[in-house]
């Protein structure tokens, strides 16, 4: 079925398109597509927007997280803090380093609860690693107060919050180590897989650079094993092009978001946007008790609403039976979202058609 409105179309325009077979071919001249002068320059470019010292651009956001876990010496015997709501990679590269990850109840902001973390830290708590849940902030202050009290690592999977911001704080940019995926889905993403890491840590940096190659330094020695996770030097030029237009595209993303927001809030819960707070809107998540019952209501007119991470990690079969930790709040919340389309292709007659339905199915 072809959709009336899509959930999400990762086309991109004839303009951007010419834009894009420019940069490619400029890649195709140099002829270096394993970390090419692209990379180090997307790794320039990405570190100072989000005011870090040190970036790595690596293979996927899921490379990201478990490299970073992995130059932390996070392993067997540790525990990792993880929200219940994400999407499955965040607990998996905890798991695949060994430690276990330990699932943590979320407040209505949708993101971790920093009074529910704190009962989950343990004499083998190693880090905290908090997600930005659909696009906005979680509390980074408190939280990072809660690791720094406990010596704990604090680590950002800002996969989902690219340009998100919170009281002068940036997605990205408060973790020891913050790690985005810049998979296409994302608001900053490529045209194929790519992820990043940032930290204002050398030692770190270092140790992660070279856990991207092999465990190679000096282009000779393998000092510790590792897998290949390097960024195509391809997806580095798009995703260097794409930054320069980062910010507008934001906003056009939270034009969009505030015209469904403004025609829904009577209706249905509507994200929530504090002073001093940008949301990205990676997704538009609304919270009605009517959630099934819309979500076909939408579909069956041609509008294709989602739930989506509607199994909350610790209830994958993979972790049900082994799971650690305590999500009630998480259990109760996931029943009641619906993700409305949300990309950057949407006019505002698209968003009206939707929020007129919306109020059509309430009326
Ligand atoms: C997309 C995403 C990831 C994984 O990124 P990939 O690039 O697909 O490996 C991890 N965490 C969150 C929160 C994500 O949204």
């Amino acid at each position: 079925m072809t959709w009336r409105i899509p959930f999400i179309d990762l086309r991109p325009t004839e303009v951007e398109k010419k834009q894009l077979t420019y940069v490619i071919s400029k890649v195709m001249d140099h002829g270096q597509f394993i970390l090419g002068p692209e990379v180090e320059l997307l790794e320039k470019n990405v570190s100072s927007f989000c005011g870090r010292h040190y970036a790595v651009g690596v293979s996927s956001g899921t490379d990201a997280l478990y490299l970073g876990l992995r130059s932390l010496d996070i392993g067997p015997n540790d525990e990792v803090i993880v929200p219940a709501l994400s999407w499955i990679a965040t607990a998996n590269a905890v798991t695949m380093t060994g430690a276990i990850p330990v699932f943590c109840d979320i407040g209505n902001d949708l993101n971790m609860d920093k009074n529910a973390a704190a009962k989950l830290i343990g004499p083998r708590t190693r880090a905290i690693l908090c997600v930005h849940y659909g696009g906005r902030l979680c509390d980074i202050v408190a939280l990072k107060m809660l690791a720094v009290q406990y010596k704990l690592h604090f680590l950002e999977d800002a996969s989902q919050a690219f340009g998100a911001e919170r009281n002068g704080h940036i997605s990205g940019g408060v973790g020891d180590i913050s790690m985005f995926s810049l998979n296409p889905m994302k608001v900053f993403g490529a045209c194929g897989e790519a992820g990043i890491l940032l930290t204002d840590n050398e030692d770190v940096y270092q140790r992660v650079l070279r856990l991207r190659n092999n465990g190679i330094v000096n282009k000779l020695h393998c000092v510790e094993a590792s897998l290949n996770s390097r960024i195509d030097t391809i997806q580095a030029a798009i995703l260097l092009m794409r930054l320069g237009s980062l910010k507008e595209r934001l906003k056009y993303r939270e034009v969009l978001a505030l015209r469904y927001s403004k025609q829904l809030h009577d209706l249905v819960r509507v994200p929530e946007v504090l002073i001093g707070e940008r949301h990205v809107y990676y997704s538009y998540i609304i919270r009605t008790k009517c959630r099934n019952d819309l979500l076909n209501y939408l579909c069956s007119r041609g509008v294709e609403a989602k739930i989506r991470d509607s199994v909350l990690m610790p209830e994958q079969p993979y972790y049900r039976s082994t799971m650690v930790g305590s999500y009630p709040t998480a259990q109760g919340l996931v029943h009641e979202l619906l993700y409305l389309p949300m990309h950057d292709r949407l006019c505002i007659e698209d968003i009206d058609l939707v929020a007129n339905m919306i109020k059509q199915y309430f009326h």
